[in-house]
C-alpha cells in the first residue's frame, strides 16, 4: 500500500490517503496538545506508544464484536484504517467524575457515577467543543436518530469491555471519548483509543496515568502511558 497526500492534520495524528480508495493511513506524531490546541509539546516515543496502544485496544474491541476502522499496524508510527465519513460528535462515558464535569456541575473529583453518565460534545475546536444534546444533533442534521442510538449503544459496549480489561491491570477507567463514522452507511468506531482520550487511575493510589499528567504539568507522561500499556499487555518492542 502506498501513502499519498496528507488528507487531514489533527493535533496528534495525520491522516493520509493511499492508493486503495477505501483505506487510509493514520500517522501518530509525537505531538501532544491540550486545551483545544493551546498547549502543544513534542514528547519522545509518544507516536509509537499511542499507535501500538490504539492497535491493541481496537483489536480487543473487534474481538468482542465492536466494529472499528482499524485494519493493521503498518509501522512504528502508522496504522491502516478504513476510510470513514466521520460524524462530528464526541461521545463521552464517565464512570468516575473528573475533568469538565467537575467544573460544570461542581462535583468533587473521584465521585463514583452509578450508573455511568453519557455526554455528547460537538467536535469544534474554535467553539471549545461545546456540550450538545440529541435535539441539537437532529436539528442540525449531524446524525440520524438510529445512528445516535448506535453510537450510544457502542460507547457503552466499549465501557463493558475496557473497564474489565483495565481493572485486570489494576487500573480504573475513569472516562473516555469516542468518535464514530460511517462505512457503507454502517456506524463504525473511528479515531483512536489511547491515554490521550481517556482517564486512567491506579486502582489503589488513584495516581493519574493519562493525559491529565500533561494537562496538569505532572511530568512522566509517556512513562505513564507505557506503564498502562504494559499492565494490560501491550508490547512496545
Ligand atoms: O474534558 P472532559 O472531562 O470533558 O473529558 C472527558 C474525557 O474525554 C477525557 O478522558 C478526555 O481526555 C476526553 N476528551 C478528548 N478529547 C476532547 C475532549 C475530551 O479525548 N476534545
Amino acid at each position: 500500500m502506498n501513502k499519498r497526500e496528507e488528507l487531514y492534520r489533527g493535533k496528534a495524528k495525520s491522516v493520509y490517503e493511499t492508493d486503495v480508495p477505501d483505506k487510509l493511513i493514520l500517522f501518530f506524531r509525537d505531538d501532544t496538545s491540550a486545551f483545544d490546541g493551546k498547549k502543544i509539546e513534542q514528547l519522545d516515543r509518544k507516536g509509537m506508544v499511542n499507535n501500538k496502544f490504539n492497535a491493541f485496544i481496537m483489536q480487543k474491541l473487534e474481538a468482542q464484536g465492536i466494529k472499528t476502522h482499524f485494519e493493521s499496524l503498518l509501522s512504528e508510527h502508522e496504522s491502516v484504517v478504513k476510510r470513514l465519513k466521520m460524524i462530528p460528535i464526541e461521545c463521552v462515558v464517565r464512570n468516575i467524575a473528573a475533568g469538565s464535569i467537575c467544573r460544570r456541575l461542581g462535583v468533587a473529583e473521584g465521585l463514583d457515577l452509578n450508573p455511568p453518565t453519557f455526554e455528547f460534545f460537538l467536535k469544534n475546536d474554535q467553539l471549545g467543543d461545546p456540550m450538545i444534546n440529541e435535539y441539537h444533533i437532529q436539528s442540525f442534521g449531524w446524525a440520524l436518530p438510529e445512528q445516535v442510538a448506535q453510537m450510544k449503544q457502542m460507547t457503552f459496549a466499549v465501557n463493558k469491555v475496557l473497564k474489565d480489561l483495565f481493572l485486570a491491570g489494576g487500573l480504573l477507567l475513569v472516562d473516555y471519548k469516542l468518535e464514530f463514522g460511517l462505512f457503507n452507511d454502517e456506524v463504525i468506531l473511528g479515531d483512536e483509543f489511547t491515554p490521550d482520550g481517556c482517564r486512567l487511575w491506579d486502582k489503589e493510589t488513584r495516581k493519574k496515568l493519562d493525559k491529565d499528567r500533561f494537562r496538569q504539568g505532572l511530568g512522566g507522561v509517556i512513562e505513564a502511558y507505557e506503564e498502562v500499556g504494559r499492565r494490560i499487555g501491550v508490547c512496545f518492542d
